[in-house]
């Protein structure tokens, strides 16, 4: 190893500064934010539970108090009064129980709101987990003796076809892009078509049969009044009739007492006699300071909601408001505080795969509960047009014959089909539909994103958008005089959509894809004006687009098109300096040392030659080479001393380096010898000769556009006499961005 290694690792600098608590470094001395790990524990979302100074934890002295016993029913009598509860904290002060009361209730209502809030933030906060140890992609080739050597051996011919064959790799790409693009169109669509089909067909028959029952009893009734003849045909149906409706009643009850029975028995069993009755006065007693134990047990919630769900359905006179009410509290109680003493467990993220995957079907329902409710309550029944042709349509659904559901357009569609109704004349909406539609569908849309499902956000944009630039359409034709004639509805949705789209701040390639999709140039400078001012309005609020947020969310070292601004005055002192690097000719324990360091991580080291024999003299830079390089001339121990037997061996080709990609095994999985150790390996023949270099006084923005432009991963810095000096990778800068302070540096880490 060169003597310049000898000074400092790069991890000497991290280790230090990752301590934590510490404040981050800034340029500017502001404060970086936080990890929104730390945010979550620190901040206001945590805090929301620490607000209330109920010691749920209470719950936990409940359990173990399990032994002594579940609460016994008190004596139903006023005259006495339980020993058993004992006072929470918050009615110790004496009078202040009102306020307290007001306080906690705040703090339901608070957490109630925040529950929504919350999930939406998590759902894009908890993909947060990135950190910055992505390695890097080398597009830059190692212009090593073996490259050289086989771009020697290639003729005309092996360029001519090199360039074939990577056009035929590219039209392959595009080609199982599109099958694979194809079957997903198609299994959309007859998946959703076999479900529309099946939800349909429950409702019609629900509707249809019950009058045809009546109709059977009423013409036999008829027919038994005037003609005598019928008279047995008529006795017979009405026996039928009446056998039915015992049938009907014997089932009817048995399925209310089941139902009855199952909820009768959990909250028997379990949670006797917490989740019995309504709970309001459990509830009252807990906010007025009474501490009532497993009041808000995840456990009492789940008995809770089961057993009116069955008392309900059971057909027993009972509401679910109270205990809807009693649940509210529950569920408050436990999200402001965001852990469970029931589950033992601290919810905040959701980071377990198979809680991920209870999210991402809990969003699936309620997008499924909401869709319905919608289309239920919504009373849009519009005339089918000429162009329908079915007689009984899929959006028909709560409407008459002939009619169809506007609100079951957008909601029980494929979103492909909506945005399409959307874009056509045809059918007709009423603004109170569309408006609705899109303030759901956006809530929807933005608690779905981020959820561990493959999923776009580009139809969903697009639909929003033509939902509300339509209804901007309909609103502007209907607050004119009758006379000015506007554009049809169709057109603003296509407008909206594209301005909705803004979110992705892709302006140019948008406007292609727009006017692509519509197989209309007439739209192509509307559509470019609308996404422009999309871009500078949206940039307005927020500087970045939607998919930069995730990238900077994961922390990925990101490099956008251009150096932050104001980094004029930075120059390549972003590196990191000292280097460890290595001797052109290095002894094999000393690279097996480093690339071993878990402290020193790095994938890429200059090599240098000693100019002159004192050690302190930085080294002359003569070359770079991969940590996968090394690993692969470790692994056919490419060695000094080996030399001699080459003539018996296979010399080393850069296929072997291809073999190994893209995954090079990793260091330990090498097995170097104590004497292999003491081997040396000449690296000259297989580093890259001519890595890129900048002089210590380049400016920031130049290095970053060499890096940007170059597809660099290694940019060596050197002094005048070409010695190493630094070296400047990806992360180094990456890390510079502008904040609302100016110019800010991030903290690399390895978590
Ligand atoms: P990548 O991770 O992109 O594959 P890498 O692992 O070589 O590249 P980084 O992970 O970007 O390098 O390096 C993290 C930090 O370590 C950066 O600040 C970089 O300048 C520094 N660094 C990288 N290689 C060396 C090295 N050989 N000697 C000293 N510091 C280095
Ligand atoms: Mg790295």
């Amino acid at each position: 190893m060169a003597n310049i290694t000898k000074k400092v690792s790069w991890s000497s600098r991290t280790d230090e500064s990752l301590s934590a608590g510490e404040t981050t470094p800034l340029l500017n001395g502001s404060e970086q934010p936080r990890h929104p790990r730390q945010l979550s524990r620190g901040g206001r979302i945590f805090q929301l539970g620490r607000l209330n100074t109920v010691d749920l934890e209470e719950e936990i002295t409940s359990d173990e108090d399990s032994g002594r016993g579940r609460l016994k029913e008190i004596p139903h009598t006023e005259k006495l009064l339980s020993l058993k509860y004992e006072g929470v904290l918050f009615s110790l002060e004496e009078g202040a129980s009102f306020w307290n009361q007001m306080l906690t209730w705040r703090i339901f209502f608070a957490s109630m709101i925040s529950t929504f809030t919350l999930n939406f933030f998590l759902s894009v906060y908890h993909n947060n987990t990135g950190d910055l140890s992505n390695p890097s992609l080398d597009y830059d080739n190692i212009e090593n003796q073996l490259f050289l050597e086989e771009e020697r051996r290639m003729g005309y011919l092996s360029f001519r076809c090199l360039e074939i064959s990577r056009w035929v790799v590219c039209g392959l790409i595009g080609i199982l892009t599109g099958l694979i693009a194809c079957f997903i169109d198609i299994m959309v669509e007859k998946l959703a078509g076999i479900k529309y089909q099946a939800i349909k067909e429950s409702v019609a028959y629900n509707i249809y049969e019950i009058p045809l029952f009546i109709a059977m009893g009423a013409i036999g009734l008829l027919g038994a009044l005037f003609n005598v003849l019928n008279y047995w045909l008529t006795i017979f149906r009405i026996f039928t009739a009446v056998g039915g409706l015992s049938v009907s009643l014997l089932l009817w009850a048995v399925l209310n007492s089941a139902f009855v029975m199952v909820g009768s028995i959990i909250v028997a069993f379990c949670e006797q006699p917490i989740a019995a009755g309504s709970g309001i006065p459990q509830i009252k007693c807990y906010l007025n300071g009474v501490k009532i134990p497993r009041v808000v047990r995840l456990k009492t919630l789940v008995v809770k909601v089961c057993g009116v769900i069955c008392s309900v359905v059971g057909g027993l006179a009972v509401g679910k408001e109270g205990p809807m009410i009693h649940s509210g509290s529950v569920v408050a109680a436990g999200v402001s505080q965001g852990r469970s003493t029931s589950l033992k467990r601290d919810f905040k993220y959701i980071h377990r795969p198979c809680l991920r995957v209870m999210e991402a079907m809990l969003v699936a329902a309620v997008t499924a509960t909401v869709s319905f409710t919608m289309i239920y309550f919504s009373n849009d029944c519009q005339p089918l047009g000429p162009e329908d042709t079915e007689e009984y349509p899929l959006q028909q659904l709560f409407c008459a014959d002939g009619e169809y559901n506007s609100m079951a357009k957008a909601f029980f569609n494929t979103p492909e089909r909506s945005v399409r109704s959307l874009f056509h004349n045809q059918p007709t909406y009423n603004p109170l539909t569309l408006g609705l539609f899109t303030l759901t569908y956006f809530f929807l849309a933005c608690w779905t994103y981020g959820l561990a499902v493959s999923a776009g956000v580009f139809i969903p944009s697009l639909l929003i958008g033509a939902a509300w630039g339509r209804l901007f359409g309909i609103l502007l034709a209907s607050s004119t005089s009758s006379d000015s004639t506007w554009a049809d509805p169709g057109k603003y949705a296509l407008i909206g959509a594209a301005a909705q789209l803004g979110i992705v701040r892709m302006t140019l390639s948008l406007t292609v894809i727009m006017v692509e999709a519509t197989g209309n140039i007439t739209y192509g400078l509307p559509i470019m004006l609308v996404l422009m001012t999309a871009k500078i309005v949206g940039d307005y609020f927020i500087e970045q687009g939607l998919y930069d947020i995730h990238i900077k969310l994961q922390s990925v070292p990101f490099l956008h098109s251009e150096a932050p601004a104001t980094s004029h005055w930075l120059t390549a002192e972003v590196m990191s300096s000292p280097v460890i690097c290595l001797n052109r000719i290095e002894k094999v324990g000393t690279i097996v040392d480093i690339l071993s360091s878990i402290s020193t991580n790095h994938n890429g080291f200059p090599v240098v030659v000693q100019v002159t024999s004192n050690d302190e003299q930085p080294a002359k830079l003569c070359g770079l080479i991969l940590r996968s390089q090394l690993i692969v001339l470790l692994k056919h121990k490419v060695f000094m001393e080996l030399a001699r037997f080459r003539l018996t061996q296979r010399k080393l080709q850069l296929k072997d380096f291809r073999d190994a990609y893209p995954r090079f095994p990793p260091i330990q999985s090498i097995h170097v010898s104590q004497d292999e150790r003491e081997c040396m390996m000449d690296l000259t023949e297989f580093m890259n000769p001519t890595p890129y270099t900048v002089p210590q006084e380049t400016s920031l923005p130049r290095v970053f556009k060499l890096f940007r432009a170059l597809g660099l991963r290694h940019l060596v810095v050197v002094d005048d006499e070409n010695r190493v000096v630094g070296l400047v990778t990806r992360k180094d800068l990456a890390r510079y961005h502008v904040g609302k302070h100016g110019l800010e540096e991030l903290q690399l880490t390895r978590s």
